[in-house]
């Protein structure tokens, strides 16, 4: 495996000629709506073109990241992603200015990952080549923008403003491959190997390589392989990370990237375009606005905030908008919460203070594997309604999947809770129990999507 860190080093332009062709395609799938498609007087021809941008960018793309997190760590954003390479490169040339201190704070990830998440649901970004281009084209220009203001030669949007930044950082965790330092190596390093690697390593998105102990935040560019003979790529258990985590490397955002974010708001998202729950919300919602005379809010919204997604007759409203805000956000917070309370009884039962932090990382298999059922289901979608029909075993792997998820997520949470010293065995049972119930939710919440609705 060292083998593999070591020719990353080595052969820098390799990489950059894979980060610069997938800059390339990228920005030609998105200049394509804006300047081709219009072009293209066939109706047909157009269609079939806006097709494949979609399908490129939320069938196949997208799904292969959130895969690609789980099983290698973040090598999408050190070698692949466009976004990443378009704000090193421009930072090299731009002001170079500090980073300001709001920028880090450690809540952005969440918040932006969820306003870009709602945003996108709203144009029905998946829904249209136009509105794909313009969330990501969006993205991408505030990366280029805060590449040129801030960093030099660094990764300023990735680290602290990515939307998708804070999803990786705990899917990463899984990673069975990562960059491995021994930290005594590295303070230790003989003159001689501290002289010939003297050149400083550019890690772009900073992190402090020395003291780095897992895969959440390194991009994998391999630029620090080998450095002073103590770093090196290795292979390790997928649950290593998750049940060696020190005090200091838990963050309760992640925690509420997990519980919220990835088990309540994404289901949300997946979910309210089949939900029967959001018609009959909108039923009563409809018959309460208009008997309190709210008739504002059926005007009709601009197609920048809110596209034709599911069409609409008479274009769609403000009210439509509320609609859909309002089921994702109650998902969240309806199935955050309860994720929330349980591990929060299971710290009680410990009697451990701020353990059900910690215990929040055993469900990181369970989120992971929710989103890229999610995700699988877009790419049927975009293949077209009966695509499912025509895998009669796709029922099976879902359900198969989602048992390796929430038995994945439990045997960790229970790894962690045998471990804990001086606790009653009864109560370790109880914190198990509770575990048991909070991801309960998330599971019943993907069996009505896929089996009940
Ligand atoms: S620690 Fe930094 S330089 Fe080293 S592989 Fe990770 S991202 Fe690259």
């Amino acid at each position: 495996m060292d083998t593999l860190g070591t020719a990353m080093r080595r052969h820098t332009g390799v990489i950059a000629g894979i980060q610069w062709t997938t800059v390339l395609f990228y920005l030609v799938l998105l200049v394509l709506p804006f300047f081709w498609l219009p072009a293209f007087g066939d109706a047909h021809v157009h269609d079939k073109m806006d097709w494949w941008v979609r399908f490129v960018f939320w069938g196949l793309w997208w799904p292969l990241v959130m895969i690609s997190m789980m099983l290698m760590g973040r090598v999408w954003c050190g070698v692949f992603c466009p976004e990443g390479t378009l704000t090193e490169a421009v930072s090299h040339y731009g002001l170079g200015l500090g980073i300001p201190p709001w920028m880090k704070w450690r809540g952005w990830p969440f918040v932006l990952f969820a306003a870009t998440a709602v945003y996108g649901e709203l144009i029905g970004v998946h829904m249209h080549a136009e509105t794909t281009a313009l969330l990501l084209g969006g993205s991408t220009v505030l990366a280029v923008w805060v590449g040129f203001l801030y960093g030099r030669g660094k990764r300023v949007w990735c680290r602290y403003l990515c939307p998708v930044n804070g999803v990786f950082t705990v899917l990463a965790r899984l990673s069975p491959l990562y960059f491995h330092v021994d930290e005594e190596a590295w303070v230790n390093a003989p003159r001689g190997i501290r002289s010939s690697r003297r050149t400083p390593v550019n890690c772009a998105p900073l992190i402090d390589i020395r003291r780095m102990t897992g895969a959440s935040q390194c991009h994998v560019c391999g630029r620090c392989s080998g450095q002073r003979n103590a770093v090196r790529l290795a292979a390790r258990s997928p649950n290593r990370e998750v049940l060696s985590l020190g005090v200091a490397e838990i963050s309760r955002w992640d925690g509420v990237m997990l519980v919220y974010g990835l088990l309540g708001l994404s289901v949300g998202v997946f979910q309210w375009s089949v939900s029967p729950w959001l018609v009959d919300m909108k039923g009563r919602m409809a018959g309460w606005l208009t008997m309190h005379g709210w008739f504002l809010l059926f005007k009709t919204m601009p197609s920048w905030l809110l596209m034709r997604y599911p069409p609409v007759i008479g274009g769609v409203t403000w009210f439509d908008g509320l609609s859909i805000v309002l089921y994702i956000g109650g998902t969240a917070l309806v199935l955050g919460s309860w994720v929330t309370l349980w591990l929060w009884i299971a710290e009680k039962s410990l009697e451990r203070p701020g353990e059900m932090w910690r215990l929040a990382y055993s469900l990181v298999p369970l989120a992971g594997i929710g989103i890229v059922l999610g995700s699988g289901s877009l790419t049927l979608t975009l293949l077209g309604g009966q695509a499912a029909d025509g895998l009669p075993w796709i029922s099976w792997v879902r359900g198969g999947l989602l048992a390796v998820g929430v038995s994945w997520s439990i045997w960790l949470a229970a790894r962690m809770i045998v471990a804990e010293e001086q606790v009653a065995r009864w109560r370790k049972i109880l914190a198990v129990c509770a575990v048991v119930a909070g991801s309960s939710a998330a599971v019943f919440s993907w069996i009505l999507m896929f089996y009940l609705w």
